[in-house]
């Protein structure tokens, strides 16, 4: 029994501007016969590209979730060739709760794909995800930020295809979406992320880094909408032009895990460096304090390899296997 047991209150295949729930079966103490209501949008005009828009995979992560909802309003079908599918809120208890992970299964949507039709919410989402709207989508676009524990600048996440065509085809996508940073990866095409499940449907698979820490950039959001519309305009789903960016995305890449930094014991951190810093082998990156320990000086962190900071942990509290950096070395060719 592969069958999904979600109930959508709007018709994928009808032409027009539809919202309503994707109804996830939820019985429970409080409601015997109830269910999860996730958000879903659907603008279609006739045929054409299907486009899937993920915000709220993590629910902490906000700017998605606004920037989709504020697209989703702007937009009227007679503008659109093919069809938009959009969930602001795709792990909504995680959304609704905004935490990361959904407080009733503790379950990660973005480590979850393929999902499960019998399994838990968070499983359920992720099988009527790939199963059903993948399954028909030829682009995913999946925003996401540094959610409440790190803070990144605006960031798009795309695999490098084999084929110099691909290749070609993906930075045209970068340039379109006029990102200031990409960072290039090879899809884990097994895996559980939405990248994983956007390969297993071969749709392209993009995924935006936009701001975190538990709050919304103005700056960001702006930034984030527009990119939405120019890759929307690119792609010849949605008519005009938008103001090009003339600035050329920076790709970079990251080539171990050693270009990370993780807390290895409790405390404070103190950062000595800011995104888009360039750091060198050595550099201080920052420092760990005990100030329950008066005697104990603080713990010294430094940089592996030359590298360019990409994220930064912001609450100052830590805990032994929190990360505090991603740093990543510039593609130039
Ligand atoms: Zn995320």
């Amino acid at each position: 029994m592969n069958q999904s047991p979600v109930e959508l209150e709007i018709d994928l295949n009808q032409d027009g501007w539809q919202c309503g729930f994707a109804r996830i079966p939820h019985s429970v103490h409080r409601s015997a016969y109830g269910f999860i209501p996730v958000p879903i949008i659907s603008i279609k005009n006739g045929e054409g590209p299907v486009i899937l828009m993920l915000g709220g995979n993590h629910g902490d992560e906000y700017e998605g979730q606004v920037a989709l909802n504020s697209l989703a309003r702007s937009l009227k079908p007679n503008q659109i060739h093919g069809q938009l599918i959009i969930l602001p809120m795709a792990n909504f208890p995680a959304a609704q709760a905004g935490l990361r992970t959904s407080p009733i299964d503790s379950g990660n949507l973005n480590r979850s794909f393929p999902g499960n039709p019998q399994g838990s919410p968070t499983e359920i989402i992720a099988h009527f995800i790939e199963h059903t709207l993948l399954a028909k989508a030829d682009h995913l676009i999946d925003i996401h930020s540094g959610g409440s524990s790190l803070y990144y600048h605006p960031t798009a996440l795309l695999s490098t295809p084999p084929s110099p065509k691909e290749q070609r085809l993906r930075q045209n996508i970068l340039n379109a979406l006029g990102m200031p940073k990409a960072i290039l990866y090879e899809t884990e095409v097994d895996a559980g992320y939405s990248s994983s499940a956007a390969a297993r449907n071969k749709a392209i698979g993009v995924l935006l880094e936009i701001g975190g820490g538990g709050r919304i950039s103005s700056d960001f959001l702006h930034q984030l909408e527009k990119a939405l519309l120019r890759y929307l305009q690119h792609i010849n789903v949605l008519d005009g032009t938008n103001e090009q960016v003339l600035t050329p995305t920076r790709n970079f890449r990251v080539p171990s895990k050693d270009y990370y930094i993780h807390a290895r014991q409790e405390g404070l951190f103190q950062p000595e460096v800011k995104i888009d810093d360039q750091v060198e082998s050595g550099q201080l990156a920052g420092w760990i304090h005990f100030p329950e320990d008066v005697k104990r000086n603080p713990e010294k962190l430094v940089f592996q390899h030359p590298a360019t900071v990409i994220a930064l942990r912001v609450p100052a509290k830590v805990i032994a296997g929190d990360c505090l950096y991603e740093t990543a070395i510039e593609v130039t060719s």
